[in-house]
């Protein structure tokens, strides 16, 4: 069993990422720019902003988080939104999720911009990613392709395995997985019989939110598992979905939280930005 170590392979990513943004810069003048907004004073969103911040800083691309309160109506997100959707400098707009329940989080993504849609949540860029069409495509599922990748994994003809089929998670772990050219399925909360859906997988990705979802008895030897869920416990600790004590001893390869897809996701959401800031480049706006 080997390790998919996210970690490391995001500061390879972010080091690349930096060194084009020094290129950007001085060669053209152009420096990322990232918009964050957060509504409402949620402590895990925070603390996600807080390191998408910290992550820009690293790389040199600019970054600003518009914080706006809890009773922040939907008219005034949409308002933020179109004077960043028409701000120069800020190449990527992301709205930290879950927004307040008054909120109606559809609409709010739909008002981004899609060529500034960084988060890959738009319409337009699910549908490009759908068609197999380029456009931004959501983080978490991308920073677990280029794990893949990194590792000499290739989906093709394999059986992926996808368990959860949220917008921001399964479904596009699904269409990058089938665009890769694997024989793709979705599990949710209604199929019946998740084990033998689990038990043929040769790449297993979890992103539900519940620990211990995943067992040894679910999985064939020599399975890739891929735990994208992130479950914080009572003592304080941080845990996946899969039971990796039991599961990770069949696995050819494994991800540990943390350490495995929550780095990567970052890293990703640094290569959107500076994709968005090098089209900034070929379409100026105004
Ligand atoms: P969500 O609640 O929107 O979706 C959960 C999905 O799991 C749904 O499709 C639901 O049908 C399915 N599900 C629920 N119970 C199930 C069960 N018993 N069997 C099979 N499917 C079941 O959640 P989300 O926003 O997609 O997040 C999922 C997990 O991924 C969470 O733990 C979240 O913290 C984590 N996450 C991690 C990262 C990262 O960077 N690593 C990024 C985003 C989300």
């Amino acid at each position: 069993m080997q390790l998919l170590d996210g970690k490391a392979l995001s500061l390879e990513i972010e080091a690349k990422v930096k060194e084009e943004v020094m290129i950007l810069t001085s060669s053209r003048g152009v420096t990322p720019g990232l918009a964050v907004i957060l509504v409402g004073s949620d402590p895990a969103s925070q603390a996600y902003v807080n390191m998408k911040a910290k992550a820009c800083k690293r790389a040199g691309i600019y970054s600003i988080t518009h914080e706006m309160p809890e009773s922040t109506t939907e008219s005034q997100l949409l308002n933020a939104i179109s004077i960043l959707n028409n701000d120069p400098n800020i190449d990527g707009i992301l709205v930290q999720l879950p927004l307040p329940k008054h909120i109606n989080t559809a609409k709010v993504l739909e008002a981004i911009a899609p060529h500034k849609d960084v988060d890959g949540f738009h319409p337009q860029n699910v549908g490009r990613l759908t068609s197999n069409l380029g456009g931004f495509a959501p983080a978490t599922p991308m920073g677990v392709m280029r794990l893949l990748q990194k590792y000499g994994i290739d989906p093709q003809g394999k059986n992926a395995v996808i368990v959860g089929a949220s917008n921001i998670v399964g479904k596009p772990m699904a269409s990058l997985l089938l665009n890769a050219n694997a024989t793709t399925t979705l599990c949710h909360i209604y199929t019946k019989d998740l084990a033998s859906h689990t038990q043929n997988a040769d790449i297993l990705c979890v992103g539900v939110g519940k620990p211990n979802l995943i067992t040894e008895s679910m999985v064939k030897k020599g399975v890739v598992v891929i735990d994208i869920g992130i479950n914080r416990l009572e003592d304080g600790s941080l845990v996946g979905d899969v039971d990796f004590a039991s599961v990770a001893p069949k696995c050819s390869y494994i991800t540990p939280v943390p350490g495995g897809v929550g780095p990567m996701t970052i890293a990703s959401l640094l290569e959107n930005t500076l994709k968005a800031a090098k089209t900034r480049q070929e379409t100026p706006q105004s």
